[in-house]
């Protein structure tokens, strides 16, 4: 494998860097690098910049408005667009329901859905997780049944992360229960304004509201709606989180977070001297580097062997795995950098707006916030114990 970038890959490296000075509006990259709050309209500004580029749409293919880009120019974007300050996409439209309607969805899903995600005109959220069905995704409860030209749905799903902002869900409902519970389950494109549709907040340690419960009672959802055949919807999630828990390694947000991390130990003093020079603390950073140096390296193994033909598998939960740790850990010790500073927590200091006083450094004000919503990497797209017991299973075959 050549770890080196090719010539045209360097080309492009550069288009990317000059499109991320050019268009890249300073105030949304501030906030990002700062960890302060995004709003909906800051993420639908950076969408439309990126899909008037053509580049929003990176797993689509050409024919539907996607890019053609190489897994090596994927990675490329993903580094320098983290590197620049530049916020991820919300995944839940154009990475998730969208290659599944790609890949299983009918000609007329594609012609709707397709140009609504790019437009920003849909809102998507993802509703798989259900109190009591989380690991166990195959034990959910929400019921479906067909009447007529419909499925009527009722039941609640959880955890639904920027559900406030949406306008459709894509779900997993039971349709059948005579059967082995991975053979009763479809997937169904809801609009959120239906009747019967309630979406609550559910308010985070970090005291944000990013994730909500979704209640379906009695929602009218159109035969129309629904993905591929019924009771086949298992083999469309299970594709569907293989892009998802590829996208979690967030191995170019964690490089972003590590020279953040070494600018406030940079500044921070100990005992009279910067932080940075702490044999101790120059000690975790030095390891949380070569660990994110090798993660770094793995995914370029993944995506050379996916150059050659190959489908990442298993390789996608190590690398969920190594990757929310290693982020887990930046975060962490950025949160110690500050030492005292990161006790207090001034909420509206995560406005960009906020004018009042800085308790510590303005780069300080969100790490505590951070370090705490950093949990959630660990859990969400798959708990990284089940990711294990599968790298177990398929790599170690155990
Ligand atoms: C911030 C956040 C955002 C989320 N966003 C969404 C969203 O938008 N849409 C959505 O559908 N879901 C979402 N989720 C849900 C997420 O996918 C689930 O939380 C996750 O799948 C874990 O399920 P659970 O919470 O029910 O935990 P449980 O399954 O109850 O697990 C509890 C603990 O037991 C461990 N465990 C369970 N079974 C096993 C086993 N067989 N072997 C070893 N260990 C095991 C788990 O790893 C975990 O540590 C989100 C979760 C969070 C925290």
């Amino acid at each position: 494998m050549n770890m080196n970038y090719t010539a045209d890959e360097l080309a492009f490296r550069d288009d990317v860097r000059t499109f991320l000075e050019e268009k890249l509006p300073a105030d949304i990259a501030a906030k990002v690098k700062q960890g302060r709050r995004m709003s909906r309209a800051d993420h639908e500004r950076w969408q439309q910049i990126l899909v008037k580029q053509g580049w929003y749409a990176t797993h689509w293919p050409e024919e539907y408005g996607g890019v053609k880009w190489t897994a090596v120019q994927k990675h490329i974007w993903d580094e320098e667009s983290c590197r620049y300050g530049a916020p991820r996409s919300i995944p839940f439209g154009v990475n998730m329901v969208a290659p599944v309607i790609i890949k299983f969805g009918s000609e007329e899903q594609k012609q709707h859905y397709l140009p609504r995600i790019l437009s920003g005109e849909h809102w998507w959220c993802q509703g798989y997780s259900e109190p009591g069905s989380g690991s166990d995704l195959a034990s959910l409860k929400t019921r479906a049944v067909r009447d007529g030209d419909h499925y009527i749905v009722n039941g609640q799903k959880t955890w639904t992360t920027l559900g406030q902002h949406a306008n459709m869900i894509f779900c997993l409902v039971r349709t059948n229960t005579e059967v082995k519970a991975q053979e009763g389950i479809s997937f169904l494109l809801i609009d959120m304004d239906t009747p019967g549709v309630t979406v609550r907040p559910i308010i985070t340690l970090d005291g944000e509201h990013e994730v909500n419960e979704v209640f379906f009672d009695d929602v009218k959802v159109p035969v129309y709606n629904l993905v591929g055949e019924e009771d086949k919807g298992w083999t469309y999630a299970k594709y569907l989180l293989t892009y998802e828990r590829t996208g979690l390694a967030g191995i170019g947000a964690s490089k972003a977070a590590l020279s953040h991390l070494k600018a406030i130990a940079g500044r921070q003093q100990k005992n009279g001297r910067p932080l940075i020079e702490d044999p101790t603390f120059a000690q975790r950073i030095a390891q949380v580097e070569i660990d994110l140096m090798a993660a770094s390296i793995s995914n370029l193994r993944i995506i050379a062997s996916v150059e050659g033909g190959g489908v990442p598998g298993a390789e996608s939960s190590m690398l969920k795995v190594r990757g929310t740790e290693i982020r887990q850990t930046i975060t962490d010790l950025s949160r110690r950098a500050l030492g005292p500073y990161a006790q207090p927590f001034v909420e509206e200091e995560l406005d960009l707006a906020y004018e009042g006083e800085h308790l510590s450094d303005e780069d300080g004000a969100a790490l505590s916030p951070q370090y705490f919503n950093m949990r959630k990497l660990s859990i969400f797209g798959g708990s990284n114990e089940i990711q294990k017991n599968i790298v177990t299973k398929m790599i170690l075959g155990l």
